[in-house]
C-alpha cells in the first residue's frame, strides 16, 4: 500500500518528466507524452491502455479499470501546452526543475500537473486492487489549446465508446481563495460561458487625410460605437452557478443586482469573476482601418470578444447589441468563428457531494463553492456528446496565491507547489471511491 508521502514523490517525478516532453501546440507532438504515460501506467499493472490518434504524432491515451454496470468516472486532462519563450523565464521552460518545493516549467499548471495527478491516482488505485462499480477511465488528450480536431472533440465523434462517461473531472477550477473574514472557499466550475465573437464593420467614405471634411472617417465613427459597447451594462441575471456560490458563501441568494457589492468586501477577486457571470460580456479587442496614414478610411473593422451566459445564443443577444450600437452610424455586424461552449452540469449530483465531502475532510470549515468558467474547457464536448456531469476541479492549497497562479498560466515562470499535486491526488482518489465504491 502506498502512503501519501510515496504518492507525493511519485506525482512530483511524473510531472517533472511530463514537463520535459515538449508538447508545444502547434505542432503538439503529444504522442511522446502519451507514450510516457502509457509506460508509467503499464508499470502499475494497467494493461488496458490505448493510444488513439487521428495522425500518428498526435495521440490521445485512454486507459480503463473496468467496473460493473454502475456509473462511470473519467479523469480528463490535456497533454499539449502553449508556446514558451525561454528569454522570459528564470529556468528553461522545459526543464521541469524542482525548486523551493515547486515544479517549474511550461504546463506545470495548465495542465500536466493534473494529468500526472490523474495518472497517479488511477495507478495507485489499480495497484491496491480497486474494484470499481462502474468503469474508471483515464484520458490524456491532445490539442486542447488549439482545438483543431485531434483531441477530445475528435474522440467524442470518432470513438465515442472509449470516452463516454457519466461523470468527469477536468481542469478549470479548484482555487482555494481566502475570504476577508478568514474563511476559505474552494471554487469548482460546473458550467462555462459560450464564446461568440463578432465583428462590426463600420462604414464611411474615404478621402485625403489633409482635408477631413471631404470624407466621412469610418475610424472616428467606430469610436462612437466602441464607447457605447464599453459603457453598456447588461441587466444582471442569476444563473444556477452564481446562485450556488452565493448560497454556499452567504447562506442566502441576494438579488442579482446586489451580488457584486455583497461579494467585493469578502473577495475582490471573486467579485470580478461573479460580475462576468451575471450576464453576457462584450470586450472590443481589435481594430483595423486605413492602410495608409494619409487616407481617411471608408471602412473600420472592430472585433469584439463576446461571452454569453450558458444556454444563451447569438440570436438571443443580437437585438440588444444592435440597440446598444444605435442607428446613427452605418455598420454591419457579423458573427465570426461561430459559437462554442456554453454548457452546464447540474449541482445536485453525487460528484458534487463527493467534492463537498473532500473539502470538509481536508480543511474543516472551508466551503466548496460552484462557479461557471468564464472561458471554456474540453468539458463541453463531454456535456454535449453524452450529457456527462463534468466539473473543473483540481484543488490548490493556497501556497501559491490564486491571483499569482492565475498570472502564470500561459505566461513565464509557470510553476506548481508540490503540496497542490498532493492535494490533487488526494481529491481524485476520494472522488473515485465516492462515485465507484
Ligand atoms: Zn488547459
Amino acid at each position: 500500500m502506498s502512503t501519501l508521502v510515496d504518492l507525493r514523490e511519485e506525482v512530483t517525478d511524473l510531472v517533472q518528466r511530463l514537463v520535459r516532453v515538449d508538447t508545444t501546440n502547434p505542432p503538439g507532438n503529444e504522442t511522446a507524452a502519451a507514450e510516457l504515460l502509457r509506460e508509467y501506467l503499464e508499470a502499475s499493472g494497467i494493461d488496458n491502455c490505448e493510444l488513439i490518434a487521428r495522425t500518428p504524432e498526435r495521440a490521445n491515451l485512454v486507459a480503463r479499470i473496468p467496473g460493473g454496470d454502475g456509473p462511470s468516472l473519467l479523469f480528463l486532462g490535456h497533454t499539449d501546452v502553449v508556446l514558451a519563450d525561454p528569454a522570459e523565464w528564470s529556468v528553461p521552460p522545459f526543464s521541469g526543475e524542482l525548486r523551493d518545493g515547486m515544479v517549474w516549467g511550461r504546463g506545470a499548471i495548465d495542465m500536466k500537473s493534473q494529468v500526472a495527478a490523474n495518472a497517479v491516482a488511477f495507478a495507485s488505485l489499480a495497484r491496491e486492487g480497486f474494484k470499481p462499480s462502474g468503469d474508471l477511465i483515464f484520458a490524456a488528450t491532445a490539442d486542447e489549446e488549439n482545438g483543431t480536431g485531434f483531441g477530445l472533440e475528435w474522440l467524442c465523434e470518432a470513438h465515442p465508446d472509449v470516452v463516454r462517461c457519466d461523470f468527469s473531472i477536468n481542469e478549470g477550477g479548484g482555487d482555494r481563495v481566502e475570504l476577508e473574514d478568514g474563511r476559505a472557499i474552494y471554487q469548482a466550475t460546473v458550467a462555462e460561458k459560450m464564446t461568440a465573437p463578432f465583428r462590426i464593420l463600420v462604414k464611411g467614405r474615404s478621402g485625403h487625410a489633409s482635408m477631413p471634411r471631404i470624407a466621412d472617417n469610418a475610424l472616428v465613427n467606430a469610436t462612437r460605437l466602441i464607447d457605447r459597447i464599453a459603457d453598456y451594462r447588461p441587466e444582471p441575471q442569476l444563473g444556477p452557478e452564481v446562485e450556488g456560490f452565493m448560497q454556499a458563501v452567504f447562506g442566502e441568494v441576494p438579488p442579482a443586482a446586489e451580488v457584486v457589492e455583497r461579494a467585493a468586501p469578502l473577495s475582490p477577486v471573486a467579485a470580478v469573476v461573479l460580475d462576468a457571470l451575471l450576464g453576457p460580456t462584450f470586450s472590443p479587442t481589435m481594430i483595423s482601418a486605413s492602410q495608409k496614414r494619409n487616407v481617411i478610411p471608408a471602412l473600420c473593422a472592430v472585433e469584439v470578444d463576446c461571452r454569453l451566459m450558458p444556454g444563451q445564443h447569438p440570436e438571443d443577444v443580437e437585438p440588444t447589441i444592435r440597440a446598444v450600437l444605435g442607428e446613427d452610424v452605418d455598420y454591419e455586424l457579423e458573427w465570426v468563428e461561430g459559437a462554442h461552449g456554453g454548457t452546464r452540469s447540474p449541482l445536485d449530483t453525487p460528484l458534487w457531494r463527493a467534492l463537498e465531502e473532500w473539502v470538509a475532510e481536508t480543511e474543516p470549515g472551508a466551503i466548496a463553492a460552484p462557479l461557471a468558467c468564464v472561458g471554456f474547457t474540453d468539458s463541453h464536448w463531454l456535456r454535449e456528446a453524452f450529457g456527462t456531469v463534468a466539473y473543473g476541479f483540481f484543488p490548490t492549497t493556497g501556497e501559491l496565491p490564486p491571483e499569482v497562479a492565475a498570472g502564470l498560466v500561459h505566461s513565464a515562470d509557470e510553476r506548481i507547489p508540490v503540496s497542490d499535486l498532493e492535494a490533487g491526488v488526494s481529491w481524485l482518489r476520494h472522488a473515485a471511491h465516492a462515485i465507484l465504491s
